[in-house]
């Protein structure tokens, strides 16, 4: 028994140790030395204490205070570096300054609060309250972690909810009534399930189950919070796991019903198709092992938005989708502007991704021209790369042999468009000869005529038949206007 407390008091004290470390930082020991002199209790609260125990540090502080947090962060500010800019939200009570000393830090400062909740909406009453008020309004145990920075007790952990265990137990728990927690700030549900794929802790049942009787409260959200946690959700290495629990928990239906569309298979004749939006997760998942850019990762989630809408049963062929990737596309501004997302290049960057999703694939079944390469080259231009990485992660099919032979031909396109650039410099392709020097040319007026032959050199040039450059490009110029019946006034 002495054996058993033994070992567990050796623990605590080396966990002390160890925690403590995440505190021995210039930041900590100024706010320590501020709160002392200003006579007031200081505390690191929320995902920073959660990360140091997870080993994963971060670089966000949040500072909680029994008093003014604006003026303990001015103080802190001045005594770390007197050109430290702060920021104040006097509406808010709130005071961040960014601080660079080994990292870039950003700390927050806030009093500590109480917090009541009306129906109508997820802005609390607000009133002032002590360090335990402070954690009961945090949303998870997880998150209601505190280490006191006063000299006195300088890193003690304060876990009123058992944090510390559900950490080491991954769950996720509320440290109230769930139905309450969730129902006061629904935003919370779409927390809980980030936070569940985040670190791949799973959500407790009384939880979950309370996510689902609240999960149409998620409309009193805006929606710029809510996509704020999609995005984290899709920014994961594993988002297929956020996308199911926020099918199976009810919320997906709310946030971003055009996804569930894809759902489910149809059956005609005993030919059945691909449930679309397993295989879209599937495909979300490959592509988060390759890529972190977030704008590709929605171009893996809509790329084959249009099945649904394409979806027709062909005697003797089966199922077919033919042209999604052209309705995707044409789908693509109107689901960014529903979802409150950015309607700007980064929207036409998923939607040129969804347009030409399927080209590489078409090319890598045939023998792989130059000119299909060339093509391929112009119409992605420099997101050709990405293009490929989408392309690759589109491969899911259960048949080894076949995700071997479509992986072996993708290698060849990759090394077959490295050399085809080198040669003829399609990525960013400019016309050799302008319109303007085929209007000099033939003394012409802008006209078709312009046009037929800017398309005549372009296909010249991706066919193969001449090479990018002005020479070839002009002579062809000549031979076409010759065929057009103009004249040539100069050469
Ligand atoms: P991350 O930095 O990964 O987003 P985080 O937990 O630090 O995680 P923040 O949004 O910065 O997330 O929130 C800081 C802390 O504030 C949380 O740890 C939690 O204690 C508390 N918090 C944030 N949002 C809520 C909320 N909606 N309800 C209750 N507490 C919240």
């Amino acid at each position: 028994m002495a054996a058993i407390f033994f070992t567990f008091a050796i623990i605590k004290i080396f966990n002390f140790l160890v925690l403590k470390d995440y505190i021995d930082h210039q930041i900590f020991k100024t706010i320590s030395k501020v709160a002392d002199l200003m006579g007031v209790e200081a505390y690191v609260v929320g995902g920073y204490v959660r990360d140091s125990i997870l080993n994963r540090p971060s670089v966000d502080i949040d500072i909680v205070v029994l008093g003014s947090g604006i003026e303990v962060a001015r103080k802190v500010a001045k005594e770390l570096d007197s050109k430290i800019q702060v920021k104040v939200f006097k509406n808010f009570g709130t005071a961040m300054f960014n601080f660079h000393e080994s990292k870039d830090w950003d700390v927050e400062f806030v009093g500590a609060r109480k917090e009541s909740y009306r129906l109508d909406s997820r802005k609390p009453i607000v009133e002032d309250g002590s360090i335990e008020d402070d954690q009961k309004r945090r949303d998870f145990t997880i998150n209601a972690l505190a280490f006191s920075l006063n000299k006195s007790d300088f890193g003690r952990l304060l876990d009123p909810f058992n944090g510390v265990s559900d950490i080491k137990s991954k769950i996720i728990k509320t440290p109230l009534d769930p139905n309450i927690t969730y129902s006061d700030d629904p935003l919370r549900m779409m927390r809980a399930i980030r936070f569940a794929t985040q670190l791949n802790f799973t959500i407790e049942e009384k939880s979950f189950e309370a996510i689902n009787q609240n999960a149409e409260r998620i409309k009193i959200v805006s929606q710029e919070r809510v996509m704020d946690e999609l995005n984290k959700i899709i920014l994961s290495s594993k988002p297929s796991i956020g996308f199911d629990l926020l099918d199976k928990s009810g919320l997906l239906k709310f946030i971003f019903p055009q996804l569930l569309e894809l759902k489910g298979v149809d059956i005609r004749n005993g030919i059945g198709h691909k449930d679309n939006f397993y295989h879209t997760l599937e495909v979300l998942d490959n592509l988060a092992v390759h890529s972190n850019n977030l704008w590709l990762r929605w171009a893996a989630l809509l790329h084959d938005i249009a099945k649904p809408a394409t979806k027709r049963f062909v005697e003797g062929q089966g199922w077919t989708f033919h042209g999604h990737e052209f309705k995707g596309a044409k789908m693509v501004p109107k689901i960014f502007a529903s979802l409150k997302l950015p309607m700007n290049e980064k929207m036409r960057f998923v939607q040129k991704m969804v347009l030409l999703h399927l080209r590489p694939i078409v090319l890598s079944q045939e023998t792989v021209t130059d000119s299909a390469v060339r093509r391929l080259l112009f119409d992605a231009g420099d997101e050709v790369d990405d293009l490929m990485t989408l392309c690759e992660a589109d491969i899911t099919s259960k048949n080894e042999t076949k995700v071997k032979r479509f992986l072996t031909n993708f290698k060849i396109v990759r090394q077959k468009l490295i050399e085809i650039e080198e040669k003829d410099n399609i990525r960013n392709w400019q016309p050799p000869v302008s319109g303007k020097i085929i209007m000099e040319t033939f003394a012409i007026q802008p006209s078709r005529q312009v046009g037929v032959i800017k398309d005549a050199i372009r296909n010249a040039i991706l066919d193969g038949d001449i090479a990018n450059n002005f020479e070839d490009a002009f002579a062809f110029m000549l031979k076409k206007g010759d065929e057009l019946g103009l004249t040539a006034i100069s050469e």
